[in-house]
């Protein structure tokens, strides 16, 4: 193995990246929102390993997906087993599902979940190799309205954090079930076959796999041919088309902005029916040379997709265990995060922060220390930058968090049980008694 230089020990792996405040508080804001939405609808919490066996994902995934080909890592432990760090969330909740006995539920069984996942991508704008992902997944049911309802969970989620109605878009489609999806993967087939020549080199080989895939790729060349293809709405058999026909209804009824968008396939093999992404599109997006996909001309171009999923019924038995019909989406949270910054929408600090600590010298310095926790115990939510000895310096952080007031304790009010009260926006000040002090911060607050 390779010595990694001095330099590269304090480098984090290539696609891998350090939070800090700044993004946790944006991470924050977007998973409170997400609890207290998945909650109201009924969904628990569950965590999975980060690490499972890596057969749980090469079937369901499609062993010749990108995925399991090029972008899982997986490893060899001493005991021989062989691992995969997460990919995506879906499989290993299908996995829990099964040996948790959630079967014997009260059913459908309604799960959301949080946290990394793991692909070995090639690193390009807004695309990480460990990322993180918030779901959602419905499993046991497949009554039309959980597709419309995780596909509103999702809508809502990205319409709580602060994203505008005129922005975000649901583009669906339906890609049939085991009956009438073979059917049109053959037409597709020899639709593709007639224009092998023309395809990238990926698609020469997807073509034997699975000819859907296709419908996917990014390559100029592909995308083009994609336009004449045949379209799986034109194949669907008559319970495939009412059920969407369902869903589609359900999202009217919930005033939920739709497109169809016939050729929108998801990477996995595991989906049927119904899939969707959530797209934020907007203008300000069309010259800043980002390399999204481009969609059918006469469709709005889909810009960032911010959320995505669909149902997948087969799952459960390509894993081997019962039929289990189930429906799901997942949003990339630093890809939202990303977004949140350029639109300006800015996240909700958890408690904001009312007043801030302020000391002159050693005594009040140490009384500071003490006094900090007595705020904390009366439930005021207070900073300080107690470091820092520098009266200006101080002033400057608490009016750059906001603080409405500053407490001031200098030499003379720490030996005489004083502390200045400072209101920061109208810049009025008045001495009182420590003792008195939280009476008076909460009879201020209030009137603010
Ligand atoms: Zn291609
Ligand atoms: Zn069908």
């Amino acid at each position: 193995m390779a010595k990694k230089s001095k330099r590269e020990m304090i480098h984090s792996p290539k696609g891998m990246h350090d939070m800090l405040h700044e993004d946790i508080g944006y991470l924050e804001r977007i998973l409170e929102n997400a609890h207290d939405i998945a909650e109201f609808y009924g969904f628990t919490p569950i965590k999975t390993p980060h690490l499972e066996a890596a057969e749980l994902f090469l079937r369901p995934l499609g062993e010749t997906s990108d995925v399991v080909e090029k972008e899982m890592y997986t490893l060899r432990t001493k005991g021989g087993d062989f691992l995969a760090l997460r990919p995506e969330g879906t499989a290993p909740i299908v996995r829990a599902y099964f040996e948790n006995g959630m079967g014997s539920f009260p059913q459908p069984v309604k799960l959301y979940y949080e946290g990394s996942f793991f692909r070995h991508e090639k690193p390009q704008r807004g695309r990480f190799r460990e990322f993180r992902q918030f779901g959602a997944e419905v499993l046991g049911g497949d009554d039309a309205v959980l597709d419309a309802l995780i596909i509103k969970i999702a809508y809502l989620i990205l319409r709580e954090i602060g994203f505008s109605a005129k922005n975000l878009l649901v583009r669906i489609n339906s890609i049939g079930d085991k009956e009438c999806r073979p059917i049109y993967k053959k037409e597709l087939t020899n639709y593709y076959r007639k224009k092998f020549n023309y395809l990238c080199k990926d698609c020469k080989r997807r073509l034997k796999d699975n000819p859907m895939r296709i419908l996917d790729c990014k390559e100029p060349e592909c995308v083009e041919i994609k336009a004449q293809a045949p379209q799986m709405i034109e194949h669907l058999c008559e319970t495939c088309k009412a059920h969407f026909k369902s869903v589609l209804e359900f999202l009217d009824e919930g005033q939920i902005p739709y497109l169809l968008d016939n050729y929108l396939v998801r990477g996995f093999d595991y989906y049927g029916r119904t899939v969707f992404e959530i797209f934020l599109e907007d203008d300000l997006q069309k010259n800043d040379g980002g390399a999204e996909s481009t969609g059918p001309d006469e469709n709005k171009t889909p810009k960032i997709a911010l959320a995505g999923g669909g149902r997948y019924d087969e799952l459960a038995v390509i894993l081997g265990a019962k039929n289990l019909p189930a429906v799901g989406m997942s949003m990339g949270l630093e890809r939202i995060i990303h977004e949140m910054k350029r639109l300006q929408i800015t996240p909700r600090t958890r408690t904001e922060i009312k007043v801030f600590l302020i000391h002159i010298g050693p005594a009040a310095k140490k009384r500071s220390f003490t006094l900090m926790e007595e705020l904390r115990a009366a439930g005021i939510s207070a900073g300080e930058s107690i470091s820092r000895d520098n009266l200006k310096t101080q002033l400057n952080v608490a009016a750059k968090i906001g603080a409405k007031l500053a407490l001031i304790l200098g030499q003379k009010e720490a030996m005489d049980g004083t502390i200045l009260v400072r209101d920061m926006v109208e810049s009025a000040q008045e001495t009182v008694l420590q003792s008195k002090l939280i009476e008076k911060i909460k009879a201020k607050l209030k009137k603010k």
